[in-house]
């Protein structure tokens, strides 16, 4: 959740994700997609990409991954090739989320990453929400001012 708010403090939604050995944390990432104008720097890919690289391996047999969110379909399938043991995540995603909707990834993917969803659903949700909240309350605040007061300052 604190990689979340650090992404968010980065202008990227707010998601974070933390690998995790037998209790240990072995890296740790928020969403940097805005940050470093990359589509695929999801909170879940860079954790993965930071692990792997600090064990020198691509896979991660017997791992856990702790998700803010339910991962989207890339993430999943990585999370899959990592060999990643079991997924945490808080809050579900309905619209890209591709665990429990959508493409259900698990359910086709060679390597069955075990599932358990819902972890402090509602403060990883609310996270989000706020964040959504801001941004659409920001827009309007931006379209309701008249364009004549902004002209008469010429
Ligand atoms: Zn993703």
């Amino acid at each position: 959740m604190e990689e979340a708010l650090k992404a968010e403090r980065r202008g990227s939604v707010p998601v974070g994700a933390v690998v995790v050995n037998r209790d240990q944390v072995v890296s740790m990432a928020g969403n940097e997609v805005m940050r470093i104008h990359d589509p695929t720097a999801h909170a879940e890919i860079l954790a993965i990409r930071r692990a792997c690289l600090a064990l020198k391996s691509p896979l991660l047999d017997g791992f856990d991954i702790y998700v803010t969110l339910e991962p989207c379909t890339m993430c999943a399938q990585a999370i899959s090739l990592a060999r990643i043991r079991r997924l945490y995540f808080g809050a579900y995603e309905t619209k890209y989320g591709a665990v429990e909707h959508g493409p259900r990834i698990f359910n086709f993917a060679i390597h069955k990453t075990e599932v358990i969803g819902g972890i402090r659903e509602t403060q990883c949700g609310q996270i989000l929400h706020d964040f959504f909240d801001r941004k659409r309350k920001f827009i309007t605040h931006c379209h309701n001012i008249p364009l004549s007061a902004t002209e008469s300052r010429k």
